[in-house]
This record gives C-alpha cells, structure tokens and sequence, in this order.
C-alpha cells in the first residue's frame, strides 16, 4: 500500500469515523442513541403514562411531567451531559482511538487463535453457511460483549477506578444522554476488553466451523443489539420507572434496574452491573430485582460530587486528580506507619 492510500485509511479509521458516529449518532443505529431507538423508549413510556394515568397511578398532569419535565431535563447536569456528548467525539479522535490503535497489535485477533487451534487439532471440515449457524455466531458475539461489559463495569467499582466510574454516577439527573457521560478511560478499557474476548470468541468459533461465518445482522448492527435497543433500553437513563418484574428480571435487566444502579441509597450500591442481561448479576451474586411499584429514588453520589464534577473539565481531569490523591495518601499512611515501628 502506497503512503497516500496508508494516510487516506488512517484518516478515516481515525479521525472521519469516529466524529461522524458521535455528530450523527442520532441518525444511526450503532449505538443505543439512535433516533429509532430513542422513538422506540419515549414510545414505551407513553404507553405507560397512558396506562398509569388510567389507573390513577401518577399524579403527573402531562407526558412531559411524567418524564420528568423541565428540572430534569434542563437540570444543570443534563445540559453537562448533552454537551459532553459533543465533546467525546474530540476525545475519541484525540484520546480513545490513538490508545486503543497503540495496544491493538498486542491483542491476539481471530486469525491468531484460528492458527493456534488448526496447529494444534489439525483442520476441520467446513460447514456449509447457514441461518441457524449465522443466529448462533451472533448470540455468542452478543453474550461475549456482554459478558464484558459486566466485568468491566465491576472493576471499574472498585477502590482504584471508581474515581473514573463516579463520572457516570455523579449525575443526579439521569436523562438518555447521561449514558455517553463516561470517561475516555473506561471507555479504553471496554474496547480493549472486548476486542480480546471477541477475538479468543471468533477463532474458536471459525475453527470449530472450520472456515468463516458472516454474522447475521439487521441494518447493519448486531440482531440482538437491535432487539435488546428497540426494548426501550434509553429508559435506563430516565426518571420513568419500567420494572420487568422479578423473575424476567433475573434474565434481562430492566430499565429500573439500571435505575437502582444509580441509586445513592446504600442497600442499592454495588448491584446490577449488567447491560442487556441480568444472569451475570444473578450468576455472580449482585443482582437486584424490582417490581411494578416504584421504589423512592435519589441518583448521584452526594452533594460534594454534585459539585466536583460540574464542568466538561472536570469531568475529564478530576478522576486522575482524585486517583493521585488517593495514592500520597496511601503512601504517606505508609510511611507513618513505617516511622511508627522503628
Ligand atoms: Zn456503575
Ligand atoms: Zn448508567
């Protein structure tokens, strides 16, 4: 490949791609921001204003009311997460996408493992292309993803990370767009988590299908993606309470659950780190299921975090800052204690 064509691929991998997905992220499907799945929550939640309101289950007067009205999506939070929405797409181009290419010729891809296991057990005969074959590869795909993502998710609860996670977190509001407010961090680690897995996932499955299987998709994005997005997944950040209901709610995480997730209530802490699906949580223990009847909830971390994290800025700096303080702490605690027994 010549320089020109090498330039002409790295500028569109690196810097084209990454801003038009964000910018126009509302007009695509490959997040859950897309302007059909948005349509396909704030649909859901009309049916269960209608339903609600039928019942005299809600006091609010209109839809916009029950959504929460103007102090939660004017909030000062929710107008810090629609404009670090716009500002991600800088911090891919200059941030996630340069760390993510650096470590990438370290991760082991599908071809690798393919190789490993033919040099291994020697090849297998190919199997036909198929739907059922296609349906399965993309199931596997879809609980990989997944799978990680609650892992992921968990690590960064703990003590070292959770200085990043609070940036999520520290929204008192939760409007759709709260769920972009991550930091470039967490993000690194996601896509460095998943592209391993997936490639660890897709040779063993090539392999044992003895050749490639394309993976069958619905415009473009994973079916079960699709699936699981159009069941008004933009809830989750939302003051509307959608429970599945106890037993569902084992299997697939509700919107309310997510909810509970952000809870400041210390009953609620550390439970239903899932995406899509709440086996994880219910498979490992942290899972917390609800019923139709919502359950009093205030989101955030506290009113010190409130106003810590404000800013754009300080969305991105605090956590290293926070992370540092943590670690001279630790070390001169260290330190005394070391003095103390000489
Ligand atoms: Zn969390
Ligand atoms: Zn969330």
């Amino acid at each position: 490949m010549d320089a020109f064509s090498l330039l002409y691929r790295h500028l569109i991998d690196w810097v084209i791609t990454p801003i038009t997905e964000q910018f126009f992220g509302i007009f695509n499907l490959n997040g859950r921001l897309g302007a059909l799945f948005l349509c396909a929550s704030y649909g859901v939640a009309y049916g269960l204003f209608r339903f609600r309101k039928r019942r005299g289950l809600t006091g609010a007067r209109s839809f916009w009311q029950f959504l929460g009205g103007n102090q939660v999506h004017w909030h000062r939070s929710a107008l810090l997460d629609y404009r670090y929405y716009f500002v991600r797409a800088i911090l891919k181009v200059a941030l996630v996408v340069p760390i993510v290419h650096l470590v990438d010729p370290y991760i082991l891809r599908s071809g690798d493992y393919l190789a490993f296991f033919g040099n291994l057990w020697g090849a297998r005969p190919r199997l036909g292309e198929n739907l059922s074959l296609a349906l399965m590869y993309g199931l596997g795909v879809f609980l990989v993803k997944d799978f990680i993502h609650y892992w992921a998710h968990r690590a960064f609860h703990s003590r070292w990370l959770w200085a990043f996670h609070k940036v999520h977190h520290s929204a008192p509001v939760l409007v759709p767009a709260t769920a972009s407010r991550v930091h470039f961090l967490e993000k690194v680690v996601e896509k460095i988590g998943v592209t391993a897995g997936l490639g660890l996932y897709v040779g063993a499955f090539w392999y044992a299908c003895g050749g490639e299987v394309s993976r069958y998709t619905l415009f473009g994005v994973t079916y079960l993606v699709f699936i699981f997005n159009s069941l008004a997944a933009n809830l989750r950040h939302t003051h509307v309470w959608l429970s599945f209901g106890p037993v569902v709610e084992h299997l697939l995480n509700s919107p309310a659950q997510h909810q509970i997730h952000h809870s400041d209530a210390p009953r609620h802490f550390n439970r239903n780190f899932g995406t899509n699906l709440s086996l994880w949580d219910w498979m490992f223990g942290t899972l917390y299921v609800t019923t139709r009847q919502p359950e009093p909830l205030r989101f955030g971390t506290g009113e010190q975090d409130q106003q810590r994290y404000l800013t754009v800025y300080s969305l991105i700096v605090t956590p290293f800052m926070e992370t540092a303080r943590k670690f001279r702490t630790r070390r001169s605690r260290r330190v005394e204690a070391e003095t103390r027994s000489l």
